[in-house]
């Protein structure tokens, strides 16, 4: 069949992949636990559920703006303000099909062919798949594990050339969970503007911090609030992953372009998903702060533990729900008959042999590390790390 050179260059999302590898195991019948997914165990709060309803019973069920809700926008607006100290009206905001597609968005609408994006390594996944659907470049900077995973603002200075457009900066970091202090991302707010750059930021984790707190960079002045886009969503603070809310707060006139891109790709997002939304984003105080306290309980189990395990290491990730593990030290070795040179015969042979599935941070550009979602019961966890001690003690 004939297939673009511009998809068929996009690989697969490799945490999609594994999962559904899990997935079929485990409907096969194989005994197999998964730490795959960036997905909340717990379900969505039933005040959320309770205004979908009444969203529903209200006949809000037409198309709606392109852009989002009136009623929406508004309510993304007050939250903006009160969690985050920012001023922006209804028309910088975009709602769209899960944050996800608030970025493909952004990337179309700010990148000509061939412009270059500064993406820091480990990144997620689909950050250069996206930049590669807009016609973009993925620029990487690598960060370190002694330096926490972070780049520094001369690093970001040092990449960036005529072709730079942007930075991306997500802070809580999937895959890493480290976040950025105020004071760094203030430099790093100092170069992009010296040098007239937008930042894409992605706060898509901000309520899920452990230690330190959720600045926003574009919280500073004026100038660094132009050239930010804000990417958010509701599908991790309020568990809310198969409602598809997503939104970009930014500059009007890339607001508008967002917005026009958006009203012929995909209309609206669903219209009861937003009424919902306007209620996540109405309340949940109580909810975030539950899940968030069983969040840091799993965190701190699984980190204890892996550093107890001979083979692999961690840091102590700061937020999000997700934990690197370094498996340098396995490369080279021979596990379950088969030699390890990368994270993906890693991760393959422990899903084979110890019925253990992690992702392999090779599509995260960091294949020194495997990536455990902690997105999961306490259980699954301690399941989970018996069998990576039980198949390493084996082994090696
Ligand atoms: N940004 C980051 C860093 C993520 O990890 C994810 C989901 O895994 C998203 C954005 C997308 O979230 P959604 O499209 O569900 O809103």
């Amino acid at each position: 069949m004939y297939i673009s050179d511009k998809v068929k260059s996009i690989s697969p999302s490799s945490t999609l992949a594994i999962d559904s590898k899990f997935k079929q195991m485990k409907a096969e019948g194989v005994d197999v636990v998964g730490f795959g997914t960036g997905e909340p165990d717990f379900d969505t709060p039933d005040y959320i559920k309770k205004a979908a309803v009444e969203a529903i019973a209200g006949g809000k069920t037409k198309y709606t703006p392109a852009a989002g809700t009136m009623e929406l926008r508004r309510a993304i607006c007050d939250k903006l303000k009160r969690e985050n100290g920012l001023d922006y009206e209804p028309n910088q905001i975009v709602v769209t099909n899960g944050a996800k597609h608030a970025l493909v968005n952004t990337f179309m609408a700010i990148l000509n062919e061939g412009d270059e994006v500064i993406i820091p390594s480990p990144y997620w996944v689909s950050y250069p798949e996206m930049v590669k659907i807009a016609d973009g470049v993925s620029v990487i900077i690598e960060t370190k594990e002694e330096d926490e995973f972070k780049f520094t603002a001369k690093e970001f200075e040092d990449a960036i050339t005529p072709k730079t457009r942007a930075l991306v900066l997500n802070s809580p970091s999937n895959p890493t969970g480290m976040v950025y202090t105020e004071e760094e991302l203030r430099s790093i707010a100092e170069v992009a503007v010296k040098h007239n750059i937008y930042v894409v930021a992605d706060e898509i984790y901000e309520h899920l911090i452990y230690e330190g707190k959720h600045v926003s960079i574009a919280s500073f002045h004026d100038k660094i609030k132009d050239l930010t886009i804000i990417i958010n969503g509701v599908s991790k603070t309020y568990a809310m992953t198969g409602w598809r809310i997503g939104y970009s707060a930014s500059h009007p006139e890339v607001a508008k372009a967002i917005s026009n891109l958006q009203s012929h790709a995909t209309s609206n997002p669903n219209s009861i998903a937003q009424a919902a939304t306007v209620a996540a984003l109405n309340g949940g105080e109580e909810e975030i702060a539950r899940m968030k306290a069983e969040f840091q309980k799993r965190r701190d189990y699984m980190v204890e533990r892996i550093n107890s395990i001979p083979g692999v290491s961690c840091r102590n990730p700061h937020g999000a729900f997700y934990v690197v593990m370094n498996i340098s030290q396995l490369k080279g070795k021979l596990l379950g008959g088969r030699t390890i040179h990368t994270s993906d015969d890693f991760a393959d042979v422990l899903l084979e042999k110890a019925g253990l599935a992690l992702v392999p941070c090779s599509g995260f550009g960091a294949d020194d590390f495997v990536r455990w979602s902690y997105a999961t019961s306490m259980e699954n966890i301690v399941e989970g790390l018996n069998r990576l001690e039980t198949f390493l003690a084996q082994e090696l």
